[in-house]
């Protein structure tokens, strides 16, 4: 039996939802914070419930994705309004009081129906991956050989083949290596989506720092100039906030203009989140590409132009999402972009030693 939990503040229509639901579901009522750690497939909450603990059930709904924790939210019609502005963070379905015992049982249906398809759809995504991993995992081993031999190849013979042969063998090594770094990067996305996730306290300013230190070389080659402003200390995983950093700063300078590289980076709060962002003035992107550039193995530049394997920005997506923020961009082609990113506010850490 599906279990309902409720959050209402309106006792009578607490006693009412009660009445019409037990029959159906298992029905609890909220009692203290603990409630809501129970497990349950949905929430009734009422427009008082919500405003006094918005923050502690976005946390909650947040802990189950990306598997749908539906929220059903009962009110007057004038509460509506009143209530928040990030509604639709918050809940998923509303029904104006006086309930009508049909539409709430149909309301209901639906979303734990929507709740069940986001079980399924999420137990096939884990069982692709899984299986993505495994493929790249076992091609590494016949790729490398490929490589070994064909290096023989050449080693053995090379004064023995025409240079029509020698040209046919390079393109060999290059279409293997490149293989080999689609594979390398199909892992790391692979590692980056399973497993728990862990959060701690991460100083997002000493991550920035060591991914400068780390591209330094780069950043010299290129000549860029780099401005960091404040950069909050978050709960998250630390090593994956290093490899979001890296990729966005890596692009900037590789999508760089004929001027020296200018980056910027800055976080800004805004109520619920952080949105840390990364400034260049770069090539710049067609806006039309906005979704594209985040798929997996998604470019828009040939090889021989702009070198890589398209999945930077799809790693960033996958562990922005998963510490509960997005990750977008704005750009004016030939001016440059800016890469942002949200992380939840709620997760932020004491800021002991700022
Ligand atoms: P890769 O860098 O290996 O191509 P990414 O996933 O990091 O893969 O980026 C996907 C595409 O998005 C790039 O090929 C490029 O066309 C575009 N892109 C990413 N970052 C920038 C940037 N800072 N400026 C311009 N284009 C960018």
């Amino acid at each position: 039996m599906k279990q309902i939990l409720l959050l209402l503040e309106n006792k009578a229509n607490a006693r009412l939802l009660q009445e019409l639901l037990q029959e159906h579901y298992q029905v609890y009522h909220y009692q203290d914070e603990a409630s809501l750690n129970l497990p349950f497939d949905l929430c009734v909450v009422d427009g008082l419930a919500l405003k006094q603990r918005q923050s502690q059930l976005q946390m909650r709904r947040q802990s189950e994705e990306p598997i749908l924790l539906p929220f059903l939210l009962l009110t007057s019609r004038p509460d509506v309004r009143m209530i928040t502005d990030d509604l639709r963070l918050s809940v998923d379905e509303v029904i104006i009081t006086p309930i009508e015992k049909m539409e709430l049982r149909l309301r209901i249906e639906v979303l734990l129906r929507a709740r069940r398809f986001s079980v399924e759809l999420a137990c096939s995504n884990q069982e692709l991956e899984e299986f993505a991993y495994i493929i790249s995992h076992d091609l590494q081993e016949p790729l490398r050989q490929i490589k070994i031999f064909t290096e023989l190849l050449v080693k053995r013979y090379r004064n023995h083949l025409d240079e029509q042969a020698d040209q046919l063998i390079n393109y060999i090594i290059e279409g293997v290596t490149r293989t080999q770094n689609l594979i390398s990067d199909l892992l790391t996305y692979s590692r980056v989506s399973g497993g728990e996730l862990t959060l701690e306290t991460t100083d997002l300013g000493a991550v920035l720092h060591q991914v400068l230190v780390d591209l330094s070389r780069l950043l010299e080659e290129n000549q860029a100039m780099i401005r960091v402003d404040y950069l909050p200390i978050l709960k998250a995983n630390s090593s994956q906030m290093r490899q979001v950093l890296q990729n966005l700063i890596t692009n900037a300078i590789k999508f760089r203009s004929p001027q020296p590289p200018l980056i910027q980076i800055e976080a800004i709060r805004n109520d619920q989140f952080w949105t840390i962002s990364v400034q260049d003035n770069g090539i710049g992107i067609e806006p039309q590409y906005a979704e594209q550039i985040f798929v997996i193995f998604q470019r828009l530049h040939h090889q021989r132009v702009y070198p890589g394997t398209g999945i930077g920005l799809a790693i960033c997506k996958k562990i922005v999402q998963r510490h509960g923020g997005r990750i977008w961009f704005e750009s004016e082609p030939g001016q440059g972009s800016v890469f942002s990113f949200s992380l939840p506010a709620s997760a932020e850490a004491p800021a002991s030693g700022v």
